[in-house]
C-alpha cells in the first residue's frame, strides 16, 4: 500500500522535474548562442581570407600592369633618343635596349594574361563561396532569433512551472516534505521517489532489505531504499 503522501510527493517530483528541465534549457541557452556566433564569426573569417587571397591576386596584377607601363615608356624614350643619336654605335646600343624591352614587356604581358585568368577562376570561386556562406550565416541568424525567442518564451513557462511546483507542495505535510528535500540532495540525480519492483528499488536496481519491503507493504510510514536513499513504496 502507497502511503498517502508519497502519492502528492510523486505529484510534487512530476512538477519538480518539469521545473528543473526548463532551467536546465534556460542555462544551455548562453552556450548555444555563443556556440552560433562563433560558427558566425567563423564563416565571416573565411570570406575575409578569401577576400583578401583575391585581392592579393589584383595587386600583383597591378604591380606587373605598371612595370609593363614602364618598360613601354622605357621603349617610347629609348626610340626618341635613337633620332638624336650621331653614332652608329649609340644607335645599335639603344636598337638592343628596345629589344631588351620588349622582350620584357612580352614576358609580363605572358605573367599578366595568367594572372588574369586566375583572378577570373578566383571570383568564381569567392563568389559561389561567398553566397554558400551568406546562406550559412543567414540560417546561423535565424536560429539566432529562434534561441532568444525560445528564451522569452522559457521565463514565461519558467515562473509559472515554478508556481505550479510550489503549489504541488503546499498540498504535503511538513515532515514529508523535508524527506522529499533531504532524499533530493542525497541522490542528486532523479527520480527521487521509486517504486518497489519485487523487492528490488527502481531507482537503483538494488535489492531492498526485508525491512524496507515490509514497511513499504505496509504502507505506514515514508520509507527510502537502503541502498540509494531514493523514497520507495511499494502498490
Ligand atoms: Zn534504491
Amino acid at each position: 500500500m502507497i502511503h498517502p503522501q508519497i502519492e502528492k510527493l510523486i505529484i510534487v517530483q512530476v512538477k519538480d522535474l518539469f521545473f528543473q528541465k526548463l532551467q536546465q534549457e534556460l542555462e544551455r541557452i548562453p552556450n548555444e548562442r555563443a556556440k552560433i556566433e562563433r560558427l558566425i564569426e567563423e564563416e565571416k573569417a573565411s570570406i575575409e581570407l578569401a577576400k583578401s587571397e583575391l585581392n592579393s591576386k589584383e595587386v600583383e596584377r597591378n604591380d606587373l600592369d605598371s612595370q609593363i607601363k614602364g618598360k613601354e615608356s622605357d621603349t617610347a624614350k629609348f626610340k626618341t633618343q635613337q633620332l638624336e643619336v650621331k653614332k652608329n654605335e649609340e644607335y645599335r646600343a639603344l636598337t638592343h635596349q628596345i629589344e631588351q624591352a620588349q622582350n620584357d614587356i612580352s614576358e609580363l604581358e605572358e605573367k599578366e594574361i595568367a594572372i588574369m585568368y586566375s583572378i577570373d577562376e578566383a571570383k568564381v570561386s569567392f563568389e559561389k563561396a561567398k553566397s554558400d556562406i551568406d546562406e550559412r550565416i543567414a540560417r546561423q541568424n535565424e536560429q539566432l532569433s529562434q534561441l532568444e525567442e525560445r528564451l522569452k518564451q522559457l521565463k514565461e513557462e519558467i515562473g509559472s512551472a515554478e508556481g505550479v511546483y510550489t503549489e504541488s507542495r503546499e498540498a504535503v505535510e511538513a515532515e514529508a516534505l523535508e524527506i522529499y528535500d533531504r532524499t533530493k540532495a542525497q541522490t542528486k540525480r532523479p527520480p527521487y521517489i521509486a517504486s518497489i519492483e519485487v523487492q528490488n528499488c527502481a531507482g537503483c536496481h538494488l535489492r531492498v532489505s526485508n525491512d524496507v519491503l515490509g514497511l513499504a507493504i505496509s504502507g505506514e510510514e515514508i520509507i527510502t531504499c537502503d541502498q540509494c536513499a531514493r523514497i520507495v513504496y511499494k502498490t
